[in-house]
């Protein structure tokens, strides 16, 4: 059991790193990518390179950044800051989760802790748990969060964000150049109470 959630895991979580340009969070395709995007990779080499520190930080900030997910990886019990970086979700969205009793956390003397399989099984949740009609229709852009939204409303990154869409089942449409799911399948996981 253990092996299969391990190897399960290991194969489904996406690399979650911080711009080094804009900081903001992004999904990576490799533990090396440093930037978002082709504009922050060309502005933010620019500006090591004016500072002179491009070797510096090759050697120091991109290997802090890997080594502290390679730590975490194996671990069981989770700190609330290392759960957010192994799951790409901030802090304050697992404590949402937490308050909301979808998941729950230990106490280690003063240390507050999570399990990891707490945060697997959470993300893993199946389909019929969920209250989700058949048959839906789009609901209007009115009763609709793109994914943009959702992502500034939960503090959550695209690639945990597409995970839970996937594995909940929820129904996204297509509009324009727009992803939309509708408010009330992403509010109840992050808002339902009494589930
Ligand atoms: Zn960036």
């Amino acid at each position: 059991m253990g092996y299969k959630i391990d190897h399960i895991m290991s194969s489904k979580i996406e690399v979650i790193r911080i711009c080094e340009h804009c900081k903001k969070q992004f999904t990576a395709r490799t533990t090396r990518t440093r930037y978002c995007s082709p504009i922050c990779n060309s502005r933010g080499y620019k500006a090591l390179v004016r500072k002179g520190k491009v070797e510096k930080s090759n050697n120091e900030t991109v290997q802090l950044l890997n080594t502290d997910l390679e730590k975490i990886k194996p671990l069981e019990f989770l700190k609330i800051t290392q759960a957010s970086l192994l799951f790409g979700i901030s802090r304050s969205t697992i404590y949402r989760l937490v308050n909301n009793g979808h998941l729950d956390i230990a106490k280690f003397g003063k240390r507050t802790v999570i399990r990891r399989c707490d945060l697997e099984a959470f993300f893993a949740i199946p389909i019929q748990d969920v209250t989700l009609k058949t048959g839906q229709q789009f609901p209007g852009f009115d009763n609709c969060y793109t994914i943009t939204q959702i992502q500034q409303k939960y503090n959550i990154s695209s690639g945990a964000l597409y995970l839970l869409i996937q594995r909940q089942g929820i129904v996204k449409y297509s509009v324009g150049k727009f992803t939309c799911v509708a408010k009330q399948d992403i509010d109840i996981i992050f808002n339902a109470v009494g589930r």
